[in-house]
């Protein structure tokens, strides 16, 4: 977490100034058409009068937080209750792979007291937003705080990616164990922006942490039988998730927006027969023509793993989408490793 101020201010009074007595700083704007700023070319520089006036007591609205990708939304929306108000600064139905400055990103992120991210590289276009919207008053929440990191293979594909994940491979929500770190990061953060709130964001993130710490123990169960298991998705989100559950994961390619080549093609194949494996997992929003093609190349079905980098407006909105994802997930995996024996 990064602290950029910690100075309280609420959008609604960007124009006000605390005065040191206590009063509001108004800014007025007359436009005075003098003679001499006629002549100067008919311009009106705008005059700022100010006055200190009596202000009206403060109204304490819920904090208002903007978040990035799909699973950082839910785990800031399972922590802030009525406390927090959270809006995602790029629709849910974009990936992050896909994202680019827009409008209304770069109002919510000027209004916004507490920024939250997944870090680790993921939103490498937040810089150019932070620098338009200049919130210097804007509290940065970074989830990967703490989490340990896993750098992205290079054995799956040398391509020269048009953008790519950096070396630090930013998947981390992933891996439920680290989600719970998460979680708890985005609590502190909340409660250290919004004291009044501290005891209802400590009880949702250790009921929300709870129901996570149960997700990990069912896919533990759930996964136990197949451990040294290689799978196989199409792109690199699965490296925490297989290291958590002790599984082999090979990866089509290393983004979506990747072509794969040939070498890509014929190590699937491999691994797919070595592993016997029955389905490919895709992603929901992420077909790829040559992924279909493989897999009926080798008899096997396509299934999904979803990465949550994308969701329908709803689900965004619903914490649990998360938990139902990942057990979905769980058992997507436990169909296509097929027989537990094999290895
Ligand atoms: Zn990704």
């Amino acid at each position: 977490m990064r602290a950029t101020s910690n100075l309280t201010t609420d959008f609604t009074t960007n124009l006000t100034t605390k005065c040191e007595n206590g009063y509001h700083f108004e800014v007025y704007v007359v436009l005075p058409l003098s003679r001499w700023l006629m002549r100067a070319g008919g311009l009106a520089l705008p005059l700022a009068l100010a006055a200190c006036a009596p202000s009206p007591p403060l109204a304490r609205g819920p904090l208002p937080v903007v978040t990035t990708a799909v699973p950082i939304t839910l785990f800031t929306r399972a922590v802030a209750g009525d406390c927090a108000t959270v809006t995602p600064l790029i629709p849910s139905n974009l990936g992050p792979h896909d994202v680019q400055a827009r409008p209304a990103a770069v109002a919510a992120l000027a209004q916004a007291k507490v920024l939250v991210t997944n870090g680790l590289g993921l939103e490498s276009y937040l810089g150019r937003l932070l620098e338009t919207a200049e919130n210097r008053r804007l509290l940065v929440i970074d989830t990967s705080r703490g989490v340990p990191p896993l750098t992205t293979g290079d054995q799956n594909s040398d391509h020269d990616h048009r953008h790519d994940h950096g070396t630090v491979n930013p998947h981390i929500w992933l891996d439920p164990l680290r989600a719970m770190q998460q979680v708890a990061t985005i609590r502190d953060g909340l409660a250290t922006a919004d004291p009044r709130c501290r005891a209802g964001y400590e009880q949702r993130a250790t009921a929300f942490i709870q129901q996570l710490q149960e997700l990990h123990r069912d896919l533990g169960r759930q996964l136990q039988p197949y451990v040294g298991r290689t799978f196989v998705t199409l792109h690199d989100v699965t490296p925490y998730f297989a290291e958590r559950y002790k599984l082999r994961g090979v990866v089509l390619v290393d983004v979506p927006e990747v072509n794969p080549s040939p070498a890509d093609l014929q190590r699937v194949a491999t691994a797919v027969k070595a592993s016997q494996l029955q389905a490919l997992l895709s992603e929901p929003q992420e077909g790829h023509r040559s992924f279909e093609t493989l897999a009926a190349d080798l008899g096997v079905k396509i299934s999904v793993f979803d990465p949550l980098e994308t969701a329908s407006e709803e689900a965004a909105r619903d914490p649990t989408y998360y938990l139902q994802t990942m057990r979905r997930n769980g058992a997507n995996l436990v169909q296509a490793l097929g027989a537990p024996s094999l290895r």
